[in-house]
């Protein structure tokens, strides 16, 4: 997608589910933006992307130090993790949620305490303030209840705007609901989601890229998908390691 001289480019798709036995999946979006002499990642993902997001940029004709922000929504660690890979580059997050994300006592929930405390005294950090511009056309938005300082990125194009809500809408469900899933505060969370619904209803075309979905764009009122979504495991069930079983995760 491009849009005001950035190209906007899904590189991992955020994906809608939780695994039944083994806890959260935390298979959330990254998004590559080029544009404006900057090479931008919205969210970094955690370590099961690691390997495949070098990759993923490589393909790009991109390395690790060629990105030069990272916009993070959030301080999960399926979000924010692979910072290091990206050391150098100018760092966003919000400013409550570092000072938030600091004082999680170790071992409770998602937060990768180690990261976060590493992050906090970090010399490329740029804890955003609510409504900063942190990039050309690229405004930062508190959105809290999935975290309490759980920032939305949004870029105000000529034509429409793209909507990067994190996780303070996860997925499609969430926003038709008006519902979070993973909260700490419902009532918190249905606000931030309405607040989500005006951005997204101010201008036909404004496009919506959630933390755990592929993007949207509205359709008479509607959600309507503007990609395939592509999810697999693959597993040896079987007596031989070439021997695979590919079960698909998505809904024909
Ligand atoms: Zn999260």
């Amino acid at each position: 997608m491009q849009l005001d001289g950035y190209d906007i480019d899904v590189i991992v798709q955020g994906y809608p589910g939780k695994s039944v036995c083994h806890g959260g999946l935390g298979w959330s979006t990254i998004v590559l933006l080029r544009g404006h002499g900057r090479v931008a990642l919205v969210d970094v993902g955690g370590f099961n992307i690691r390997v495949s997001l070098a990759e993923r940029l490589k393909h790009r004709g991109l390395k690790p130090s060629d990105v030069t922000d990272l916009l993070l929504t959030h301080a999960h660690h399926d979000h924010c993790l692979n910072w290091p890979l990206f050391s150098h580059a100018r760092i966003v997050l919000g400013k409550q949620e570092m000072e938030w994300a600091a004082t999680v006592p170790w071992g409770i929930g998602p937060v990768p305490e180690l990261y976060v405390e590493k992050l906090q005294g970090w010399k490329t950090l740029h804890a955003a303030a609510d409504g900063e511009e942190v990039m050309p056309g690229i405004t930062a938005h508190i959105a809290p209840g999935h975290t309490p300082g759980h920032l939305l990125y949004r870029l105000k194009g000529s034509r429409h705007d793209v909507i990067f809500t994190g996780d303070a809408a996860k997925n499609r469900a969430e926003m038709l609901s008006g519902r979070a899933d993973g909260t700490y505060d419902q009532a918190v969370s249905q606000a931030s989601i309405a607040s989500i619904w005006t951005l997204w209803r101010e201008r036909p075309g404004n496009v919506l890229i959630p933390g755990h979905d592929i993007p949207m764009v509205l359709k008479d009122g509607r959600p309507e998908y503007l990609a395939k979504r592509e999810a697999a495991i693959k597993a040896w069930f079987g007596d031989d390691l070439d021997q695979m079983t590919t079960i698909e995760l998505t809904v024909r």
